[in-house]
């Protein structure tokens, strides 16, 4: 199965991805987390993105695109099936990846639009946090770790996202609403879209992710 997950910042995505992961056994591909990674790694491609994520703007197109296309062609990811999480989030990132997947002779199952209201997103990604090791994220008001500080399920420490700051916040939901509403339009004309309310909590979400495909 190959599964697009397009949603704003907050909205849940690396945790239907994590979910999808567990259960369907699909490969997540998480531009974001990738990112991540690079800085977290000193890479030159890690600086380059840090000061486009420190100030919540687009990396750009072109390193995004190549970085995504590496990781889509890996014989791996073929077999298993992938869960695309934050890529594609511009019109030019979607044409790319149409043209990656035509040349693999693969097609997309579903591309699934992940939808809340704004003022949500900013109280969610206010009081963030995920665990350094496993990755599991966590709310200071919503679903807060049991011992401060300490992932429920590894132990890890938690840390808050440096984009996950109020300023960057709304400028990450401007970039949004401007670059990657579009790729929703843009699927909407090929008739792998589907619409789910991300508002009803992860289980609900998964249920309409999955029932469609499941039927
Ligand atoms: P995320 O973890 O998906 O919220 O992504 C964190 C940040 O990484 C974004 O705010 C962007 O700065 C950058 N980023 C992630 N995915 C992309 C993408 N597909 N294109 C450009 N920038 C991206």
């Amino acid at each position: 199965m190959r599964l697009i997950l397009i949603g704003p910042p907050g909205v849940g995505k690396g945790t239907q991805s994590a979910l999808l992961v567990e259960r369907l056994g699909l490969k997540a591909l998480s531009s974001g987390e990738i990112f991540r990674r690079e800085i977290d790694a000193q890479t030159d491609l890690g600086r380059l993105a840090q000061r486009y994520i420190d100030h919540g703007e687009l990396v750009p197109n072109g390193v995004t695109i190549e970085m995504m296309a590496k990781r889509l062609r890996d014989e791996e990811t073929r077999k298993s099936g992938f869960v695309l999480d934050g890529f594609p989030r511009t019109v030019r990132q979607a044409e790319a990846l149409d043209e990656i997947l035509f040349q693999m002779d693969l097609g997309l199952d579903r591309v699934v639009s992940i939808e809340v209201e704004d003022e949500t997103i900013i109280h969610r990604l206010a009081g963030r946090m995920g665990c350094t090791k496993c990755g599991e994220i966590y709310h200071s008001r919503n679903k807060p770790p049991m011992r401060e500080g300490l992932c429920d399920r590894c132990n890890g420490p938690l840390f808050v996202r440096s984009d996950d700051q109020p300023g960057t916040i709304m400028e990450r939901l401007r970039v949004f609403h401007e670059n990657t509403a579009p790729v929703v339009d843009y699927y909407g004309r090929t008739g792998t879209l589907l619409r789910v309310d991300g508002s009803l909590g992860p289980e609900e979400t998964y249920r309409q992710i999955i029932s469609p495909i499941a039927s």
